[in-house]
């Protein structure tokens, strides 16, 4: 039996590992923060990811699953090692490849067997050759060691999900061996499987990650223009999705692409066609568009706000996204920091997000444990992340509860038809303010 471990135990490396051991697999998953591994062995995901748990306690009681710190150890009897560590943002952009190389020198100095190392990170084009040279530089013992490219495409709050049944398995490789190993690794998942070499597996990853974020702020940036020229994005996105060749994916008009992902993935690719002396207009567009975008609920506020001093501000949503507890460039921290700065009451709820938001804000922010209580008494409420349950508010208790029912929804949770039969003053991204009484057509198929 091939054994298998995972460097990392973040949103990448604990659910592939989690999900290996689900298809059969026996499976180490390594980490180098000791509480995360205590708190596994105990049956517990550090983090927040829907179906997580019951694989992770599943496949600890049937032995398929093993957490440690002990690198040493677990490197050396390993014979494919999976890197799935984080890459985060440099300050100019680029990607931080620290943590990586770090794993690529602790793999060399452990390993006493003929070892494949797969680079699941998402990583900058000429990477895994790097990863390789390191390797062969601090190697301690006389053994073969092939590194191969193996891009991760799950999306967080749906990652179980998406591993198990994964669009497509990208492995970019420089050897059948190598080629065919993670081939026999993959089969049990039933997935396509397109084998490449390493520079255009990573390439996928970024073009991938970089074209969803061009597509998102493409449809800002016609969101905005709708505003500007009396047009409802949502009927305008109806009427392309019907194209085949657009599709009805990623055409959701908001405040903003965050993550862990998008923003540092454009950028770092951004920042190494310039490295190469090519400038790529269209990422770099998408970037400066998202940036903005960010603020674009504050901007319209502002038309009735002149200070945020002393202001109630109800806030709902704090994840990047719904179905995720990751607070990392998440659209609520930059407008929280303003309007704190500026001297707002700022009253915050959300499902799974506060814990995290507390490590940035413990005490300035009041957190709330459920919607009306952030409501109430509120001067107007920003909506940031579309979770389910704040989609479906009864419309009725912002009027209720609010002081005044002025309403910013950065993620056009709410039908225009609805809130018009309501006292809420409702500004929204691309679509018309809701008091502007007017009568709406809106676009039907027949
Ligand atoms: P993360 O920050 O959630 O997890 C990284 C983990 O690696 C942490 O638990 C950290 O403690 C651990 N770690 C750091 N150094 C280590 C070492 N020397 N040995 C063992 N463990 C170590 O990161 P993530 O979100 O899982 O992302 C990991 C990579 O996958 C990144 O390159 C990211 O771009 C990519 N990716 C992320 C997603 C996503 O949705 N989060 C999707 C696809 C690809």
């Amino acid at each position: 039996m091939t054994n298998i471990t995972v460097a990392g135990t973040g949103y990448v490396g604990l659910v592939t590992g989690v999900c290996l051991a689900e298809v059969g697999h026996k499976v180490t998953c390594v980490d180098n923060i000791q509480e995360k591994i205590d708190i596994l062995n105990q049956g517990i995901s550090p983090i927040y990811e829907p179906e997580l748990d019951e694989l992770i306690v599943n496949n600890l009681k049937s032995q398929k699953m093993v957490f440690t710190t002990d690198y040493q150890s677990v490197y050396a009897e390993s014979d494919v090692i999976f890197i799935g560590v984080g890459t985060p943002e440099n300050e100019d952009g680029s990607a931080n490849l620290n943590y990586v190389y770090t794993v690529a020198r602790q793999i060399a100095e452990s390993i006493t067997r003929n070892c494949i190392v797969v680079v699941k990170s998402t990583v900058p084009i000429g990477t895994n050759e790097k990863v390789e040279a390191i390797i062969k530089e601090y190697l301690k013992n006389d053994v073969k060691v092939e590194v191969a490219s193996n891009p991760e495409f799950l999306a967080q709050g749906t990652a179980v999900k998406d591993t198990l049944k994964a669009s497509r398995i990208v492995i970019g490789v420089e050897s059948l061996e190598a080629e065919q190993v993670l081939r026999e690794i993959y089969k049990p998942f039933n997935q396509p499987i397109l084998s490449m070499n390493r520079r255009s597996a990573e390439m996928v990853k970024y073009a991938s990650n970089d074209f969803l974020a061009l597509k998102i702020s493409f449809i800002n940036d016609i969101a905005n223009l709708c505003e500007v020229v009396g047009a409802n994005i949502e009927d305008v996105t109806k009427g392309m999705s019907y194209d085949e060749r657009i599709g009805n994916k990623f055409l959701n008009p908001g405040i903003g692409y965050g993550g862990s992902c998008f923003p540092k993935d454009t950028k770092a690719l951004h920042w190494l066609s310039e490295e190469e002396g090519y400038v790529l207009r269209t990422v770099k567009a998408a970037i400066e568009v998202n940036e903005k975008q960010k603020f674009k609920l504050i901007q319209k506020a502002r038309k009735r706000f002149n200070t945020f001093k002393g202001v109630k501000v109800a806030v709902l949503g704090l994840t990047f996204k719904p179905g995720t507890d990751d607070l990392r460039e998440a659209p609520s921290i930059p407008n929280i920091r303003l309007l704190l700065n500026e001297g707002a009451e700022v009253h915050a709820y959300d499902p799974v997000g506060i814990a995290n938001f507390k490590k940035i804000y413990p005490t300035q922010v009041h957190y709330e444990k459920n919607i009306e209580d952030t409501l109430e008494d509120a001067d107007l409420c920003f909506i940031f992340t579309e979770w389910k349950e704040i989609k479906e508010i009864d419309l009725n208790l912002f009027v209720k509860m609010m002081k005044t029912p002025f309403i910013y929804d950065g993620r056009n949770c709410f039908d225009l038809s609805k809130v018009r039969a309501t006292d809420i003053k409702y500004h929204s991204i691309g679509r018309p303010d809701t008091f502007e009484k007017k009568v709406e057509v809106t676009a039907t198929t027949y």
